[in-house]
């Protein structure tokens, strides 16, 4: 039997698990993915090479931590964070998904990326994998967050973009063709992180907070005509692009969608 997992702190609630077995049931693989919660990631990463698990997402608080570890590509380098580990090369090598995950995302709702403008809200982990891919698709991306420090250090880092504070949210997303949500407003209280008057019918505008799947954010961005795309598509396309990376097969992303949609 061929063993994945999820290292984390805490874990206890990830919907990975029930996504990524009922992706082995569908394609009939004999694997189990399971959940750990180490004190420390290196012993981690190796213990878990030496017991022969086939690959690893990783979440917070190691996903940072984990590159010292591994072998990063060159995208997990760029982003500086790693959130999925492959072992089938004698140096583990580490990956990013989560980028992955939001450009499949918008593909799957058919917003075009190449040549857009973007305003993507923060500039914590969420943000950087997002910015890097939308930078990547051609998109011009403008980076607002709460601490303009960590803007300006996540535009200088992505090819073309600007920082911000949130202040120009206004004036930024008034001309925009997509907007993604990437800090954790709008997961503990009905808030959205951008005011409504802002929005606009012509927007594509993607939440990664997939608790709760609807946010202030998409409902106010849904009522104004938007196309909305919420979390749960880049938690989905992140963990498909993770399976297929460990498996070399193609994900029965729909039965994957299903289970997921269904635990949310
Ligand atoms: P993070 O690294 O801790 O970054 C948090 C971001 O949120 C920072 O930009 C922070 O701004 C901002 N923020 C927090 N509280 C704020 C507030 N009250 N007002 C304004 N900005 C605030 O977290 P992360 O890993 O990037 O995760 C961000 C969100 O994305 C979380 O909700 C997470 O669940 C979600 N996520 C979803 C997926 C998915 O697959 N759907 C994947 C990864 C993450 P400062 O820099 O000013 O502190």
């Amino acid at each position: 039997m061929d063993v994945y997992g999820l290292l984390g702190n805490p874990v206890g609630h990830s919907l990975s698990p029930p996504m990524h077995e009922a992706a082995y049931d569908e394609l009939g693989l004999d694997a189990r993915y399971v959940t750990f919660e180490p004190e420390a990631i290196g012993p981690a990463v190796e213990g878990a090479r030496a017991l022969g698990v086939r690959g690893l997402n990783v979440t917070i608080p190691f996903k940072e931590d984990v590159l010292a570890h591994v072998e990063p590509d060159a995208l997990a380098e760029r982003i500086g964070a790693v959130n999925t580990v492959d072992f089938s090369t004698s140096t583990p090598t580490g990956h990013n998904t989560d980028g992955e995950g939001a450009r499949r995302a918008f593909e799957r709702h058919s917003v075009t990326l190449d040549g857009q403008s973007a305003v993507v809200v923060g500039a914590g982990g969420a943000a950087r994998a997002i910015a890097f891919a939308l930078a990547d698709e051609g998109t011009a991306v403008e980076i607002a967050n709460r601490t303009v420090t960590r803007a300006e250090s996540l535009a200088a880092d992505v090819p073309g973009a600007s920082a911000h504070g949130l202040d120009s949210l206004p004036e930024l997303v008034s001309t925009a063709d997509v907007l993604v949500n990437a800090t954790s407003v709008g997961m503990e209280d009905d808030v959205s992180p951008v005011p409504a008057d802002a929005l606009h019918g012509d927007l594509a505008v993607m939440d990664a907070v997939y608790r709760p799947l609807e946010t202030r954010l998409l409902r106010e961005a849904g009522a104004r005509g938007a196309t909305t795309i919420d979390g749960a598509w880049m938690l989905l396309f992140q963990g498909v692009a993770a399976f297929e990376l460990w498996t070399g097969r193609n994900a029965p992303v729909e039965r994957m969608n299903a289970v997921l949609r269904r635990r949310l």
